[in-house]
């Protein structure tokens, strides 16, 4: 069946501006990490997809190695591009990464001009498009100058196969020397990418002050924990979820005493303010106006719903806001 998008999805999405760019972002984003790669099912995430965008996500989020295979995530959206959401291009804001190992070789991850331009090209090529939107450096490189990696950042957009750029994984020094070169060069850093939730508050303070300073915006990777804050991990790990898949990125060990003691407070919490655990989650990441947008994963279509329905009680009364530091900090 042709698929043809919801005429209400820009009516209950809030878009925030991106730091003083132009651009504004969905409070949730989509990320594609996980459960869009060739190992999964194509029509499940063609799915998660316009579903998403019909509830006003227009930003979705890939990177170069998303899969696995390493790419099957890029042709994954690519193939639902050029076919379900070929009229919408130009109402969708797309990202990719490089950073991380994608091929053999000396050339084939970090921060070099040659690994960056050629992965971007290679991106362009499995989605199906001439531009992506924005292009990050998904990891600082420990050898590579910086200069020559945001040189790189700068040609993408100067030759118009991006139109911003971001950064993944900086601390807040580099961010902030990322800054004064991409000033120098000419070209604004659009979004830091970085992972923050209630159990990974790394950036409050150091990073977000350089953000809010240089009037770059974020987008919060993780907002979920990968699944612990939501009410999956309540009782065991069930199963198909992420903790009880054999690669996962989150495994058991990670589901320790302490966490379980905070989930299980926060759940209370949550079902006081009439929330589910991940809509809380959801909400104290955008709680303060700082975070741009809350970049979720999905495994089927309720989890994005139920993530979505966070935005009609994003507010926090101050006995809240004390009660979840109480619960974080003991
Ligand atoms: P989340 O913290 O949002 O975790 C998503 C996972 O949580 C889902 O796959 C699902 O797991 C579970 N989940 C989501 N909603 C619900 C719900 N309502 N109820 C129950 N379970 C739920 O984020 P991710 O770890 O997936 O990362 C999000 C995105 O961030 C990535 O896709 C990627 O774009 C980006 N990212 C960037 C990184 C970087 O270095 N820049 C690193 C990592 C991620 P399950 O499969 O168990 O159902």
């Amino acid at each position: 069946m042709v698929y043809v998008a919801n005429e209400a999805r820009y009516e209950d999405m809030r878009y925030n501006r991106c730091g003083n760019s132009g651009l504004k972002l969905p409070a949730i984003s989509l990320g594609l990490w996980q459960n869009f790669g060739g190992i999964d099912t194509y029509e499940n995430g063609r799915e998660m997809i316009t579903r998403a965008f019909d509830l006003g996500i227009t930003h979705f989020d890939l990177a170069n190695n998303y899969g696995p295979p390493a790419g099957s995530a890029e042709e994954l959206f690519g193939k639902v591009l050029a076919s379900d959401m070929a009229p919408y291009r130009d109402e969708v804001v797309i990202s990719t990464k490089a950073g991380y190992n994608m091929w053999p070789g000396p050339y084939g991850e970090w921060g070099s001009r040659k690994y960056m331009l050629a992965s971007l090209d290679q991106s362009l090529k499995r989605l199906g498009i001439d531009y992506v939107d924005i292009y990050y450096s998904h990891r600082p490189d420990p050898e590579t100058p910086l200069e020559e990696t945001m040189q790189a950042l700068d040609h993408a957009v100067r030759s118009g196969k991006a139109l911003y750029i971001g950064l993944s994984n900086y601390t807040a020094e580099q961010t902030l020397e990322a800054v004064r070169i991409l000033n120098s060069l000419g070209t604004s850093l659009l979004i830091h990418q970085p992972s923050y939730s209630m159990l990974d508050r790394w950036i409050e303070g150091s990073l977000q002050g350089v953000l809010e300073q240089s009037g770059v915006g974020s987008i919060a990777f993780k907002p979920l924990a990968q699944g612990l804050l939501t009410n999956k991990y309540l009782n065991g790990i069930p199963e198909g979820s992420r903790a009880a898949k054999p690669s996962a990125a989150l495994n058991e060990s990670r589901i320790t005493p302490d966490v379980k003691r905070k989930i299980h407070a926060l759940n209370q919490l949550a079902v006081s303010r009439g929330q589910s655990l991940a809509q809380l989650a959801l909400a104290w990441t955008l709680r303060d106006g700082k975070i741009t947008s809350a970049l979720i994963g999905a495994s089927r279509i309720s989890q994005i719903e139920e993530n979505i329905a966070a935005l009609q009680h994003l507010e926090f009364s101050q006995a809240e806001s004390d009660r979840i530091e109480t619960i974080l900090q003991t």
